[in-house]
């Protein structure tokens, strides 16, 4: 791993800092322009982001940073300070989906997306360093794209608007690193705000942000990472997308956000609905409904009062979407047993992360736990 992955990421100047002075030790020269960008999680509102539903992202204090110059040579020549291999090398003019492949498609994949929009880059080298975990279901693939999009914009003179960069970053994902991934995780990294969470409505796209700061309520949010990747993940995911999309036309809609809004009575949708389907649904509407209960509380201050949505979100994901996994539910089960206010698996499933609510115990000290010797 990284210097400075884990618990106390580096903020983000001092990244920015690492990433130039990365970047000046591999290519001989300073970069022209810097951007950072923050991994997420998730706080409720799984699974039904392709559904025209709900999210609540808030931004970690984990961040990417990229630093980028402009190269006369026609060449792309990508770095990162994870990866101790030699750099990726090769001419702008072969970028296509598939070449290059691995962690590299990420960053060449926006650079290849913004030159096809326009931009005029007709060779870069980039330096990529990361406090964000990979893998672990909080976004470092995001990240790495929307900090390489806004460097890039930086270096084109292009207007870097945060939409944009989503975007970018959107299609780069799906076309270059061959992920089908919904909007949220690049809108989440590109427009969230420090101290707030960010409700997306994937329907309409419209935003809104919502003060959200735990330590300020005598609360943390802790980020518990399992480790665990199941195989199953990715058929599994796919049927039950396929499962909500059925239900979505038995019922005469576009989605099943579309269904809830035409309806407005969750149970007589579920009666309409052939019974192997009924659970997927009833997840996504009641899903939508804990974002909308989490956003009014946290916009009349009462944090504490979001732990037991997080942990019936759980529930509906486990026993209704079907997506959890042993070692996820010991996790939130340990937690709330510990007398966490509530937890829940964030992201897609089968493994990954949880997030947890907790009261910050005294005995624990500050957020850096550094107040008191260990037990
Ligand atoms: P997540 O986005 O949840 O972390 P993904 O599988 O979507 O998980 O993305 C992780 C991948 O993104 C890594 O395997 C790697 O290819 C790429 N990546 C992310 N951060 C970096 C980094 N700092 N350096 C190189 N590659 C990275
Ligand atoms: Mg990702």
């Amino acid at each position: 791993p990284e210097a400075g992955a884990g618990p106390d990421p580096r903020s983000s100047t001092e990244l920015a800092a690492a990433a130039r002075q990365f970047f000046e030790r591999c290519h001989g020269a300073p970069a022209d322009a810097v951007w950072t960008a923050p991994g997420r999680v998730n706080l409720i509102g799984e699974h039904t982001d392709y559904n025209g539903g709900l999210v609540l992202p808030v931004a970690l204090p984990h961040r990417t940073a990229v630093a980028a110059a402009p190269r006369d040579d026609g060449l792309v020549v990508l770095h990162s300070a994870a990866r101790s291999t030699a750099p990726v090398t090769l001419p702008v003019a072969d970028l296509r989906p598939g070449t290059p492949d691995g962690w590299a498609a990420y960053p060449a994949g926006v650079l290849a997306e913004l030159r096809a929009s326009g931009a005029d880059l007709p060779g870069v080298s980039l330096a990529v360093v990361s406090d964000v975990p990979a893998g672990a279901g909080l976004s470092s693939s995001a990240a790495l794209e929307v900090a390489t999009a806004g460097a890039l914009a930086d270096l084109a003179g292009i207007d870097a608007d945060p939409r944009m960069l989503a975007e970018t970053g959107r299609l780069a994902e799906h076309r270059y690193a061959g992920v089908p991934c919904g909007v949220m995780d690049q809108l989440a990294v590109a427009c969230c705000r420090a101290d707030h969470a960010l409700l997306l409505d994937t329907r309409d796209g419209s935003q809104d942000h919502i003060p959200f700061d735990a330590g300020a309520a005598g609360c943390s949010l802790l980020v518990v990472d399992t480790r665990v990747r199941h195989r199953l993940a990715d058929g599994a995911y796919a049927r039950r997308r396929a499962g909500c999309e059925e239900a979505a036309r038995l019922l005469g809609a576009a989605d099943l956000r579309e269904a809830e809004q035409r309806t407005g009575a969750p149970e007589s949708v579920l009666a309409a609905l052939p019974a192997d389907l009924r659970p997927l649904v009833r997840h996504v509407m009641s899903e939508n409904t804990r974002v909308r209960r989490v956003a009014r509380l946290l916009r009349a201050g009462g944090v504490r009062g979001v732990g037991p949505l997080l942990t019936s979100g759980h529930a509906s994901l486990r026993d209704d979407f079907a997506v959890s996994c042993p070692e996820v539910d010991v996790v939130v089960a340990a937690a709330v047993a510990a007398g966490a206010l509530g937890a829940r698996m964030t992201g897609g499933g089968f493994g990954g992360s949880v997030v947890v609510l907790a009261e910050t115990a005294v005995r624990c000290g500050s957020a850096t736990g550094r107040t008191n010797p260990p037990l």
